[in-house]
């Protein structure tokens, strides 16, 4: 296949192309566009391309995304409850939750979640420092906020056992997420809600 394109500009276009939501038709628009910028906007761009990976770096407290190896925004807020702590799969479902507004206590990002059909057995998981965690003995409350689909309930389940060994309760948010979405889809009055009715798994204290 030939294309009309010069072969730097081909080459981003195809870059852009591997993005989310980005077919042929909008990586042609999107490279043509980055061609009207000044070459010091681009310039800019480039480098924090090329310093992405060094830079944003994972919280260390509760994994979600940070820069240059510091805490995150939300576990270096002094003012958050210290005894709870939510439980998402990805860092987009912790900003979901955040955009409720509602909930005050910490996250753990676990990175994915147990999925057997896809060869995920929860090794790559942030299990560990979940247990870490546990062990410095600050937290009542585990909520378990997962993806309502098959794989999401097999993790929370999985969760839920593992759990039973600590004095915390462990509850789940209300059902109200749309079956088998994404929790980050929902929105922030949605989320809200279904941590006020959260529904409550273990009480072990
Ligand atoms: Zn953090």
């Amino acid at each position: 296949m030939s294309s009309s394109y010069p072969e730097t500009l081909e080459e981003l276009m195809s870059a852009l192309r591997r993005l989310p939501g980005v077919g042929r038709r909008a990586a042609e628009r999107l490279g043509l566009a980055l061609l009207e910028w000044d070459k010091e906007e681009l310039r800019q761009l480039g480098e924090t391309l090329s310093t992405l990976r060094e830079k944003v770096t994972r919280c260390p407290r509760c994994a979600g995304l940070a820069e240059n190896n510091a805490l995150c925004p939300v576990c270096r807020d002094q003012s958050r409850d210290k005894t709870t702590l939510c439980v998402v799969e990805t860092m987009t479902q912790m900003l979901a939750v955040e955009s409720g507004g509602h909930f005050r206590g910490r996250y753990l990002v676990l990175g994915g979640r147990i999925s057997p059909l896809d060869g995920e057995d929860g090794s790559g998981l942030n299990f560990d420092l979940l247990e870490k965690i546990l062990n410095e003995g600050e937290i009542r409350e585990v909520i378990l906020a997962l993806s309502s689909d098959v794989e999401g309930c097999a993790t929370a389940a999985f969760l839920a056992e593992q759990l039973k060994k600590f004095q915390v309760r462990v509850s789940r948010p209300a059902s109200g997420l749309p079956a088998g979405a994404n929790l980050s889809y929902a929105d922030g009055a949605t989320i809200a809600a279904a941590f006020d009715g959260r529904i409550i798994l273990t009480e072990n204290h």
